[in-house]
């Protein structure tokens, strides 16, 4: 149950200085996989600070959106909910958000 061989590929790398080398598997069940060696330092340190940029920038995000939820719920929560109380059916909700009746 291993995973075979089935395509290797070399590339020149972005800069042009090197190469990079992908590796297409494929196992027992027909599934495929790639690898990519990137073979120049250049571009391999540059890949590396891409991801590490991409991750913190994943993590402003979630800081950002808890950070937003988190506002939301302290300022309009209560606000927002109040809206609807008043609201007995579905009908009253529509004209509550804003949304015209159907004209008779
Ligand atoms: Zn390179």
């Amino acid at each position: 149950m291993g995973w075979e061989e089935m395509n290797t590929r070399v590339y020149p790398c972005w800069c042009g200085k090197g190469t990079f080398t992908e590796v297409s598997e494929m196992d027992d069940w027909n599934r495929t996989r790639s690898t990519r060696t990137i073979n120049c330092p250049e571009c391999a340190k540059k890949e590396e600070e891409e991801k590490e940029s991409l991750k913190k920038e994943r993590e402003r995000l979630n800081t950002l959106e808890k950070e937003i939820k988190n506002y939301f719920e302290d300022h309009y929560m209560r606000e927002w909910l109040a809206c609807f109380a008043t609201a007995k059916n579905k009908k009253r909700s529509l004209e509550v958000i804003g949304r015209p009746r159907n004209e008779d």
